[in-house]
């Protein structure tokens, strides 16, 4: 193991915000560059952690992301599920799986306000904060997202190195600077997209958001970053009820099925690719759009999903775009459902690796 940091039409809305310059004007333009970044995208150079066996997907996971949150509608065990059902039908070996190390509360803070953290760390949320949350507060709700962000951190790291890498957890797009909801504590696509900013390892990214919520917290937080693109693609009558604009909101009527899914997106993303040239990409492929999900009203069939998550992977791998995978939300009446969505993603990204 590195001991480095390892590590969510008719009435479709658009709105676009006025680049304006980065607050601080540097993070956007630090002199360092991935140089080689286009030749790693495709050509899958090797990964440089002892025991990775550089023949398929790198997944990132850690046991540990699974965490008691008491009878919850979010299914923290779906995680290991996932793991276990790719590993018994042979989608990924062990020697693909990364664990990561946690996010320091550095990185953390890099989107995060200090007293915010403060409170986290502590322990010291108010009623009305761990309301918000939709989930028990605890240390080990916290040490588990800490842990999941440093996945995140480390999925990026390892799409920039092998052109595409996909975690096991993460997509907890509804956390905000100064407060968590939604599920969500800390926002770990946004900490590993500033920690890559910070260190000049990249100087564009993109979130492409597919969970059945917007991306609310995500698009507050680069809001006025012209280094991050958000789009979020998303139903419009569902929480959150205040949507903060993302570069490009796509709000769906309730009950948009398949086909029409399916076009709409293909025709943004690779507008993306085209007009925005990230330098990375993070996908969120929440499996809450299915149309058996209790938290969501949208009409996708499983094998839709599926077809969502091949039009994104081979969009931007068309394009040379390293893509960092992230499961994001998934609530399905049948759990079984929910992990077989989430295989499906894992599936395709393995897929498109072996050129099937
Ligand atoms: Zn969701």
């Amino acid at each position: 193991m590195d001991t480095t940091n390892l590590c969510d039409v008719a009435d479709s809305r658009r709105t676009r915000r006025t680049a304006t310059p980065h607050p601080s004007g540097s993070d956007a333009r630090k002199s360092g560059s991935t140089g080689d970044r286009d030749t790693g995208a495709r050509q899958g150079r090797g990964i440089g952690i002892p025991g990775y066996r550089d023949t398929g997907i790198p997944v990132v996971h850690h046991p540990a992301y699974e965490f008691d949150i008491g009878p919850h509608v979010f299914p923290t065990r779906k995680y290991r599920l996932i793991r276990t059902r790719l590993l018994q039908e042979d989608t990924i070996h062990e020697s693909d799986i990364v664990m990561p190390e946690s996010a320091s509360d550095e990185q953390v803070a890099l989107v995060h306000t200090a007293d915010y953290v403060r409170k986290i760390k502590e322990g010291d949320l108010s009623v009305p904060e761990q309301m918000i949350l939709e989930v028990p507060f605890s240390p080990g709700l916290r040490d588990g997202m800490w842990l999941c962000t440093g996945g995140s951190i480390l999925t990026a790291r390892l799409a920039l190195e092998s052109g595409i890498c996909a975690h096991l957890g993460g997509g907890f797009h509804h956390a905000f600077p100064d407060h968590g909801e939604g599920f969500c504590l800390i926002n770990d696509v946004a900490i590993a997209i500033r920690t890559l900013l910070s260190e000049g390892v990249i100087e564009r990214a993109a979130v492409v958001d597919c969970d059945v919520h917007h991306g609310n917290g995500t698009a507050a937080v680069f809001s006025d970053d012209p280094a991050v693109y958000t789009f979020s693609m998303h139903q419009e009558r569902n929480y959150p009820a205040w949507k903060p604009p993302s570069d490009l909101d796509i709000g769906l009527d309730d009950g948009v099925g398949d086909e029409e899914y399916i076009s709409i997106l293909q025709r943004h993303a690779a507008e993306i690719a085209s007009n925005h040239r990230p330098e990375l990409v993070f996908y969120l492929a929440g499996a809450d759009p299915y149309c058996h999900d209790q938290l969501g009203g949208l009409d996708l069939t499983i094998d839709g999903l599926k077809r969502r998550d091949r039009v994104v992977m081979e969009t931007f791998q068309s394009a040379d775009v390293p893509l960092a995978v992230t499961l994001a939300g998934g609530y399905a009446i049948r759990p079984d459902d929910t992990v077989e969505i989430h295989c499906n993603t894992i599936r395709e990204a393995a897929r498109l690796v072996h050129g099937e």
